[in-house]
């Protein structure tokens, strides 16, 4: 497997960082993956523009477009071929002596990799999840490497049968570990709107755009955990999450929300993803 580390194409065991690299120290560093169907990229603009807004966020000095060339590269390298998979993108601050406060003159550490990842066959799947709290940092919509909550949070889901841990902030559900999370009730549909508390996802804006061009109306607003109750359907988007059914969602041991197979709008969402990644 080859990867991009700062301007070269290596051999993975050929490509190594320093130990002084605040993405190893500190976490101190933002990361994007972008997915490729049939070797095409999906929403690549709209990943490298978040990006591009995390990097300002945290006055890391790295002009994005510059990665463009290397993403192309990058599916070339991987071998394969017209199947789908995604690219992962690394930035770092960079290598400095440890400082808690941000070193002048660094130079960002770039890592890009292009990885093989199923990308079909979402719509036939149908998970469980679990709720819990969301006990992540204040700024959630800067793509940070710095995930050890977000690891922690998935951890307890996987290792207990679940798919995924969903995350409330004081009864209001936030977006999953690594997902955003849709509610529909009454037909139409709910998410958390954008802001501090989730990464501002770029299937969940597709999805969004989805629901408007179905003419299903949709509500950028948050949902508490007492309102599961009147909920018909749920699912969660991501890159490689796409747009996933949830059968069961399960807080403190107790069922908060059970189906026993993925709504008519839900449905309907995952064929018209489907014909959009077909483009
Ligand atoms: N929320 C979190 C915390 C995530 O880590 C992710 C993806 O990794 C998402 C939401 C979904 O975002 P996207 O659709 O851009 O993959």
């Amino acid at each position: 497997e080859v990867v991009y580390l700062n301007g070269e194409w290596l051999r993975q065991e050929h490509a190594t960082i320093s130990v002084f690299d605040r993405g190893f120290i500190f976490g101190d560093g933002l990361y994007e993956v972008i997915p490729f169907y049939s070797g095409k990229f999906f929403l690549k603009d709209a990943h490298l523009n978040r990006l591009r807004y995390g990097l300002n966020q945290v006055h890391i000095d790295f002009d994005v477009s510059r990665l463009k060339p290397v993403l192309e590269e990058a599916v070339t390298k991987v071998k394969l071929g017209e199947q789908d998979g995604a690219v992962y993108i690394q930035i770092t601050r960079g290598v400095a002596p440890r400082t808690h406060y941000y070193p002048e003159n660094v130079t960002p550490t770039i890592l890009v990799y292009a990885f093989p990842v199923a990308l079909k066959g979402f719509d036939k799947r149908f998970v469980d999840v679990l709720i819990t709290e969301d006990y992540r940092w204040h700024r959630c919509d800067i793509k940070a490497t710095s995930l050890i909550a977000n690891v922690a949070m998935n951890d307890e889901a996987i290792k207990n049968g679940f798919h995924e841990t969903i995350l409330h902030r004081q009864g209001v559900i936030t977006e999953g570990s690594h997902s955003s999370i849709f509610f529909v009730v009454n037909n139409e549909v709910y998410t958390h709107p954008e802001g501090h508390y989730i990464l501002p996802g770029i299937t969940r804006k597709a999805v969004i755009d989805l629901c408007k061009k179905l003419d299903v109306v949709i509500h950028e607003d948050p949902l508490k955990i007492d309102q599961l109750s009147e909920v018909d359907e749920v699912f969660l988007t991501g890159t490689t999450t796409q747009i996933l059914g949830v059968k069961s969602m399960i807080m403190n041991g107790e069922v908060c929300f059970k189906k026993q197979e993925a709504g008519e709008i839900t449905k309907r969402l995952q064929h018209a993803f489907i014909a959009l990644t077909a483009q």
